[in-house]
């Protein structure tokens, strides 16, 4: 599938969403660019879930309660949200995004499904990367293995992540978590418009 906006030479795109099921380690992969690759800069989502233990405002997320989300929707602050496993919402401030484009900067979004189909609507010239799992087993494997849901919560979001996988094909580019430093770094090399075939 061919980006509108996309140059053929290889420009870079204005922005990179980085999206995939549930478990499948996109967390990890953002986390492991904000540490190896100053040069990109990641959005940093509101949401109105509470912060996890290590979880800074303003820097992984901005924590904000259902009022505070209902005003930024309310101004238009928001390029896409979603109401993500049926609980919290989740948005990204548009400000920044538009400030890097005009910048020329590598802008990362780590967002979920929903979230990547809005701005492939409202920024045709967007890149969209789906983070795929090696497979369906070390998928579960790492949904059990991390160990931060219930039962219930599990079974819920492996219901999520099979309807998540079909959609694969609505992106531009598909990455395997096989390792990821190897992960991150094509997604670097896709962002700065190195198309690499042969990592
Ligand atoms: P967590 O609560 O584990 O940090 O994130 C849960 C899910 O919310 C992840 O799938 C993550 O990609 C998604 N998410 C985080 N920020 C945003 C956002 O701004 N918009 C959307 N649509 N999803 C987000």
């Amino acid at each position: 599938r061919e980006r509108t906006g996309a140059d053929p030479s290889g420009e870079r795109p204005p922005l990179t969403v980085l999206a995939g099921p549930t478990a499948v380690g996109k967390g990890t992969v953002a986390a492991y660019i904000r540490e190896h690759y100053p040069e990109v800069r990641l959005s940093v989502s509101a949401t109105t879930r509470a912060p996890r233990p290590g979880e800074q405002d303003g820097v992984h997320y901005f924590f904000v309660d259902d009022e505070g989300f209902d005003r930024m929707l309310a101004q238009g602050e928001l390029l896409e949200w979603a109401t993500v496993h049926n609980r919290f919402r989740y948005g990204t401030p548009r400000g920044p995004v538009v400030e890097s484009a005009e910048r020329g900067e590598l802008m990362l979004l780590e967002i979920d499904l929903q979230g990547a189909r809005q701005v492939r609507a409202s920024m045709p010239e967007a890149c969209l990367v789906f983070l795929a799992p090696p497979s369906w087993d070390e998928l579960v494997n790492r949904l059990v293995g991390r160990g931060t849901e219930d039962e219930e919560e599990r079974t819920r979001r492996l219901e999520t992540a099979k309807v998540e996988l079909a959609a694969a094909d609505e992106f531009d580019e598909i990455i395997v978590n096989d390792e990821v430093p190897r992960a991150a770094a094509r997604l670097v090399d896709l962002m700065r418009g190195e198309h690499s075939e042969s990592r």
